[in-house]
């Protein structure tokens, strides 16, 4: 397939969820109001509505995923994610790995950032792009990370096999220049200069083949750096596999993770159970429009001790997968030591091994475990549902989108657009909406999601002309 085949087609997917989030959203305002002024057999009958809409989108969305594979277009994608993927991991290999580490050009990192698992990882990944994106070999210093105080290679490989030494002829800090043998790298919201190439860029060379592919380049792309880092060693391997083996884990999964405690009120909202296991049992009765599902297995993750027996109960019918014991270790007091580390390990592992994942993408747990996802796949942009945010990474540049068609305001909160206008997405409230700034009118507000697509930053990188394509 084309391209522009591709891109069409995941453009109608986008489309056909669009559209049943907005008409959705105004039937449920109906209904409220059916109920509001007295009105059951009308609040019943646009709940008959709901129902059977529901269904006429999960027969297109199947339809749609079906078309995707025909023609070969499968084994296609299957070869080409591979192909595309080992580019990569051989060129981060031969950066990783210089002939002569004492005249090697360096980029020094710090895993100190005092923070959770999942920031840190995004904290070691951004280190790792702009490793690559200077061509300076990556030097993750790692003794009495608060994850695990002997260090990175404790779990996973060391980031090269010939040069960890950090030492070099020169040093300085950031932004230095193109000869400084050693370069130090502060965290993101340090960085100064900000360079072109931070999330959510990606590279010119490979765009086309990316945008082809996946349906969210900007989110492959880490997940080829999340790749190379997180090798686990045989070690955690063993302890995965066994974790894996002793709860049963087995696809058809879908994966939740709810993120609670000191994250409620300061950076996300409270969100029940009840939320999460709507679009769960989405998923479910998706896949059983198309075959039988012997169990509807989740896999529940969270920090909150109380919501896997809360879960368990509300939901009979579902077969749960978790550890209480692992929630209760995710406690501030607990989080940040060699042991919690093993309940994070385990968790992600088994979300970013699911075939679906519901969880607020405001926690950097989910977005981790997506990106992870991603490398398990061909395309698994579609595999999620988030409560809250579209995908970010922390510190990353402006997130744009650009018009496709023209949108006269007509409700208030609304903003007008003509095509071709460039927006600031801040996000997508999952109702037909999403917010942002039209950055030539300068007016903030609502557009309509399905008008605009993603705008991709793409930036020159280093073509590693060495690595053979
Ligand atoms: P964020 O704060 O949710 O954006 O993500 P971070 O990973 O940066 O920090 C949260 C930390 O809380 C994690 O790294 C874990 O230590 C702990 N935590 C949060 N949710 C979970 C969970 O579902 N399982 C486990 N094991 N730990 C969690």
């Amino acid at each position: 397939p084309s391209k522009e085949y591709e891109m069409k087609r995941r453009a109608i997917f986008r489309g056909v969820q669009e559209i049943w989030y907005f008409v959705q959203q105004e039937l449920e305002k109906l209904k409220k109001k059916g109920h509001d002024q007295s009105a059951p057999e009308l609040a019943s009958l646009i709940q008959e509505i709901l129902n059977s809409g529901k269904e006429h989108e999960i027969v297109l969305l199947n339809d749609l995923q079906e078309l995707s594979s025909m023609e070969g277009h499968d084994a296609w994608r299957t070869t080409e994610s591979r192909a595309l993927s080992d580019l990569v991991q051989r060129r981060l290999h031969y950066l990783q790995n210089p002939v002569d580490c004492s005249k090697a050009r360096k980029l020094v990192c710090n895993l100190n950032k005092s923070c959770g698992y999942g920031c840190q990882i995004h904290h070691a990944a951004y280190c790792f792009i702009m490793a690559y994106a200077t061509k300076r070999t990556l030097i993750l210093n790692s003794k009495k990370w608060r994850y695990h105080r002997g260090g990175w290679e404790k779990v996973f490989l060391p980031l090269s096999d010939t040069c960890t030494d950090p030492s070099g002829l020169d040093r300085s800090n950031w932004p230095g220049t193109n000869e400084t043998q050693v370069i130090e790298l502060p965290i993101v919201d340090m960085l100064s200069p900000r360079p072109p190439f931070l999330p959510l860029a990606i590279p010119r060379d490979l765009s086309e083949r990316m945008i082809r592919l996946h349906g969210d380049p900007q989110v492959w792309w880490i997940g080829q750096f999340m790749k190379y880092l997180l090798r686990y060693q045989p070690e955690t391997q063993k302890m995965l596999d066994q974790a894996k083996e002793k709860m049963n884990f087995k696809t058809p999964v879908v994966g939740v993770h709810v993120r609670r405690t000191d994250k409620v009120g300061t950076e996300a909202a409270f969100h029940s159970i009840d939320e999460y296991m709507l679009f769960v049992a989405d998923f479910f009765n998706k896949l059983e429009m198309k075959e039988k599902v012997a169990a509807r297995r989740v896999y529940l993750a969270s920090d909150d001790p109380s919501v896997l027996p809360e879960a368990k109960k509300k939901y009979p019918d579902y077969e749960f997968l978790g550890d209480v014991s692992i929630a209760k270790g995710a406690a501030v007091a607990t989080r940040y030591t060699d042991s919690s580390l093993r309940g994070i390990l385990v968790d992600i592992h088994m979300l970013a091994h699911s075939d679906y994942l519901v969880c607020t993408f405001s926690s950097q747990v989910c977005r981790l475990a997506y990106e992870i996802m991603q490398t398990l796949h061909p395309d698994a942009s579609s595999k999620f549902k988030s409560l809250d945010d579209i995908y970010y990474y922390g510190g990353q540049g402006p997130h744009q989108q650009t018009a496709i068609y023209s949108h006269k305001a007509h409700r208030t909160g609304e903003i007008s657009m003509e095509a071709g206008d460039v927006l600031g997405i801040a996000g997508n409230h999952w109702d037909g909406y999403s917010k942002g700034i039209n950055e030539r009118t300068k007016q903030s507000g609502l557009y309509p999601s399905f008008k605009a697509v993603d705008k991709y930053n793409i930036v020159d990188f280093p073509v590693y002309n060495e690595v053979a394509v």
